[in-house]
């Protein structure tokens, strides 16, 4: 879209205000609210944030300003607050873009992949809680009925949330993401919604908005929403399943289908090799698709009261089978389930892209798929097998991370080094900021004991 023709569409939809939007390393939407009548200025300038004020984007207060030059590609009016419309923006320092940028990092490596005539497309999974908030603080399921030990799919959870759940719809369609279908998640309380997939870079930007948006609509009903991704220890997380698939950039063809395959999982030699890097990756990857203390409470743990966490704890691939890391759900895509509902989108859809990238130039042969009930194995079977644990704790991902050479060439380098050293080092702090607590469990344990 050219300037001039977002200038035509922002007066077509009748849109008084932007929000001039960029992501830091949390994925957290960071705005400023530009009135229309200044958005020769915005396209042409960006918008000036202090980066250090904004998030972990490897600024100091003594930085100068982060102009966020918006992408008009990404413009989409919001229909819950249909005066403003959101453009996505790439954040530069002094006419630079500026490398410990997510959605920068993510265009980076898709520019590698484009090199190769290739177009990641990714469509994600957003599980999401909806919570009232008790007086004493703590949450509780939006409706206080739902309260079931298997409340997945129930049709009468759904019924109470109607109203939410056909408003997220509407605006989805709305906003020309496809809804395709919405229901009452594992966990009480849990929803999913899903849209179609697009371009990894497009499912990023939809991504940011549709937390956005469910944060907008739950406060208007005096509820909270949050991807977090295990809200409560005994039911389940709230993930962010990825299926990816590789596209020729010139002609559109679809690179992961083959009816051929030997395998009969009606994947191509490419998709193989994909998943191998994926695979071969998987210790380090944990930490930027699972990148907070509590993800580690949601993979590789015991079932919830439900009968199972839906999460991986081994790096495995296999068919229709959603106890693998990775699933292959039918010919041509590959779902990864690790990540979660912490996950920043441009970070997580970099390193798989990186990944499997990797795994291509290789030709990494992954092997034949697990064809068991991974949940339901012993520890001494798993490692009969050969199978390797996810790592246990943000520490471990973070150790792999830095140990990873693919990852840290991925995710590249600026002015103060690698972008992976960087993650880690933001992300050991916060380990330890959680860690040195000491909790009401511990205490439980250990304060009669000792
Ligand atoms: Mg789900």
């Amino acid at each position: 879209m050219t300037p001039d023709e977002l200038k035509e569409r922002i007066s077509e939809d009748g849109v008084e205000f932007i929000y001039a939007m960029f992501v830091e390393m949390h994925g957290k939407p960071c705005a400023k609210l530009v009135p229309v009548s200044a958005i020769d200025d915005l396209l042409e300038v960006g918008a000036g944030f202090a980066g250090f004020a904004a998030g972990p984007l490897s600024q100091t207060p003594a930085d100068p300003d982060v102009l966020a030059i918006p992408d008009p590609s990404s413009y989409t009016q919001l229909p819950w607050q249909p005066n403003v419309a959101a453009l996505q923006c790439d954040a530069t320092v002094e006419g630079e873009l500026w490398p410990y940028a997510p959605r920068v990092i993510l265009q980076r490596v898709m520019e590698k992949a484009a090199e190769q005539n290739l177009v990641l497309k990714a469509g994600v999974e957003a599980e999401y809680s909806l919570l009232h908030r008790n007086e004493d603080g703590s949450f509780r399921p939006a409706d206080e009925r739902d309260t079931s030990e298997q409340p997945c799919y129930d049709a009468r959870g759904l019924t109470v949330m109607l109203d939410h759940l056909t408003t997220v719809s509407r605006h989805m369609d709305a906003m020309g993401w496809g809804n395709y279908a919405n229901d009452h998640e594992d966990a009480n309380g849990q929803f999913e919604q899903n849209f179609e997939y697009a371009d990894a870079l497009t499912t990023s930007d939809r991504l940011i908005l549709l937390r956005l948006m469910m944060h907008t609509l739950a406060r208007r009903q005096g509820l909270y929403a949050t991807f977090m991704p295990k809200p409560f220890a005994d039911k389940t997380g709230n993930g962010l399943h990825t299926h990816l698939s590789l596209w020729t950039a010139d002609t559109d063809e679809p690179l992961f289908h083959d009816d051929e395959d030997t395998r009969d999982l009606g994947l191509s030699s490419m998709a193989y090799s994909f998943i191998g890097g994926i695979l071969d990756h998987a210790q380090g990857l944990t930490g930027i698709v699972c990148p907070t203390v509590n993800s580690f409470k949601r993979i590789g743990v015991g079932p919830p009261d439900s009968g199972a966490t839906w999460a991986p704890s081994y790096v495995a691939y296999g068919g229709n089978n959603r106890t693998q890391m990775i699933r292959i759900p039918e010919g041509g895509r590959l779902e990864v389930r690790v990540p979660d509902g912490a996950a920043n989108p441009y970070l997580a859809l970099a390193a798989l892209l990186g990944s499997g990238l990797d795994g291509i130039a290789r030709d990494v042969d992954p092997g034949e798929p697990n064809v068991d009930n991974l949940f339901a194995l012993s520890l001494d079977e798993i490692q009969q097998r050969g199978i390797t644990a996810l790592p246990p704790t943000l520490l471990h991902a973070m150790d792999a991370l830095v140990a990873d050479d693919t990852l840290r060439s991925t995710l590249g380098a600026g002015r103060d080094g690698d972008y992976v050293d960087y993650f880690a080092e933001v992300k050991r702090a916060e380990f330890r900021a959680i860690n040195d607590q000491v909790s009401s469990v511990e205490l439980d344990t250990y304060l009669t004991l000792m």
